[in-house]
């Protein structure tokens, strides 16, 4: 079992560990995490430290994410809620919703549209981080980047991919312009 712990909690005395990576001791001897992670005990040596997971404030530029559309306000920017990350063609799941947000400017190359012709509300995303956050700035623009999985406006039936932008309802005939990645989509 992995024990995963929050910046500031407590996870030891300084008299039973020493501290090691991540951990401080605060004035009155206790070991202090100082990132969300997993904590290591090294028995043999007694050195506890923290191996940080990707949560919340870690997501590095350029990392590829996964997250669901939740609101296109103005039809011109997208909010998603930041569900996993790639890690080294693994998807792993985020502990904590991460806010991303793709601003118009982001959404495709050189062409101006409005969001709703690109992606829609419940479409789940693949986005490039291109900030520091939260909140973080997302990227759609290239071709790898954009929906990977959507449910029919009309009767909520998962969409299949019909090649190109066009993605149809396989329930009720349905068929809707999607920006979707080239590099995935899961149907
Ligand atoms: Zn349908």
């Amino acid at each position: 079992m992995s024990e995963v712990v929050a910046p500031g909690d407590v996870i030891g005395k300084a008299e039973e560990y020493l501290p090691g990576e991540n951990v401080d001791v605060d004035k009155d001897g206790n070991l202090i995490a100082q990132v969300m992670g997993v904590v290591i005990r090294d028995n043999k040596e007694h050195v506890i430290s923290i191996k940080p997971l990707k949560g919340n404030g870690l997501l590095k530029i350029n990392d590829i994410v996964y997250g669901k559309v939740v609101a296109i306000p103005n039809d011109k920017v997208v909010i998603v809620r930041i569900l996993g990350v790639d890690d080294n063609g693994n998807k792993v799941l985020l502990k904590d919703d991460i806010t991303g947000i793709v601003p118009p400017s982001q959404l495709l190359n050189g062409k101006s549209s409005n969001a709703s012709d690109l992606v829609g509300i419940g479409d789940v995303v693949r986005a490039r981080v291109i900030s520091r956050g939260p909140p973080y700035t997302l990227t759609l623009k290239d071709a790898q980047l954009g929906v990977v999985h959507a449910r029919c406006p009309r009767c909520g039936h998962e969409l299949v991919w019909r090649g190109g932008e066009i993605l149809r309802c396989p329930n009720c005939g349905a068929t809707v312009r999607r920006k979707v990645s080239l590099s995935e989509y899961w149907v």
